[in-house]
């Protein structure tokens, strides 16, 4: 078992396999950076796959692929195949933007994949292209169907953000509600690589909205999971993620690990160490103590900070979110 200075069980580990993405969203990177990390610094599967190996040898129970946008790494299927002959019990979860989706969702179900969280901000498709930069709807929509077909459990991510989607989100609560499908909306995280002219709607304005047509109560957090729940009438259960709050550090699960190899204890990159020596040489007993010594040094809050003018520098798109 995995447990940090603060006595939290640490089961959680979030791959980012690439910081690479076809979308260019304005709250993430609305612009291509400068230079992509090269290829030869971005560690292989067979890479990874030791360091997960270890990793669920000490405790570790669920993990999530992201990114960037992972359904460009070729051979995720592979991959996600590799984890789960390894260990089939693991709870193996994917986030994606669903663009590619459609065209593999069977064969990352039958790889072993059991979830996945979809990215959806807009049921317009000019407003989707508006965020995305790209003519990105239908393909997505198809994705969603894709995967539920394929017997995915798939939930749906959204950032409502003022004056773009937020008139929206009333369909896109009614989009997911229909296909019985959980929606996650997450405020908008500011940081330094967004559009800067962006804003993003808080908690409260989120449920605001959604009581204008709908009754719900409060139902607490679900485990460690950073979303606030709230039930409809009818049972229907939605969430919201307000990173802008600490209150779910105190059972904060996770670590994440991005495709360069750089083991991340929290939110942020201050604490994080790379285990990519160590893989590279096939060295099991030294990734194994990067990993003991990351959950030992993890802080006990992220050190987001809502104080006007301060932003994060965190890249989404470099740990995967
Ligand atoms: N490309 C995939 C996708 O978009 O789902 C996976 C990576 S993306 C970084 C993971 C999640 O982070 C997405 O749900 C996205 O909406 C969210 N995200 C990215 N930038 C964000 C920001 N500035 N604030 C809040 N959420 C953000
Ligand atoms: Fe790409 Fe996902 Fe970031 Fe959008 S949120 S730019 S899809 S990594």
């Amino acid at each position: 078992m995995l447990v940090d200075g603060y006595g939290r069980k640490v089961n959680y580990l979030r791959v980012s396999v690439t910081e690479r993405c076809n979308f260019r969203c304005q709250y993430c990177m609305p612009e291509k950076p400068f230079s992509w990390v090269p290829h030869e610094k971005i560690l292989s599967f067979e890479e990874l796959f030791l360091f997960i190996k270890v990793a669920i040898d000490k405790g570790i129970t669920k993990i999530r692929l992201t990114g960037g946008e992972p359904l460009l790494r070729k051979d995720l299927d592979v991959f996600i195949k590799m984890i789960y002959d390894y260990k089939p019990e693991i709870d193996l979860a994917l986030t994606t933007n669903g663009f590619l989706l459609a065209g593999i969702a069977q064969s990352l179900a039958d790889a072993g994949l059991k979830r996945v969280n979809i990215s959806l901000d807009s049921l317009k498709p000019e407003v989707a292209w508006k965020i995305a930069q790209r003519d990105v709807l239908g393909a997505v929509l198809e994705g969603i169907d894709a995967a539920s077909k394929a017997g995915l459990f798939v939930k749906l991510n959204s950032v409502p953000l003022k004056g773009i989607n937020d008139g929206e989100l009333l369909e896109l609560f009614e989009y997911a509600k229909n296909k019985n499908m959980p929606i996650r909306f997450i405020e908008y995280m500011e940081n330094t690589h967004a559009n800067k002219t962006i804003q993003g709607l808080n908690a409260k304005e989120i449920q605001e909205i959604i009581k204008t047509k709908y009754n719900f109560k409060e139902k607490g957090r679900e485990g460690a999971s950073p979303a606030q729940l709230f039930e409809l009438d009818d049972g229907y259960v939605f969430g919201i993620i307000d990173p802008h709050k600490h209150d779910f550090c105190e059972s904060c699960n996770r670590i994440r690990l991005s495709a360069e190899g750089m083991l991340i204890p929290c939110l942020y990159f201050d604490e994080a160490l790379s285990i990519k020596d160590a893989v590279r040489k096939g060295d099991i007993a030294a990734a194994a103590e990067i990993l003991g010594t990351v959950i030992a040094n993890k802080p006990e809050k992220n050190r987001w900070s809502d104080e006007e003018g301060e932003k994060s520098n965190r890249a989404f798109y470099e740990t995967g979110g």
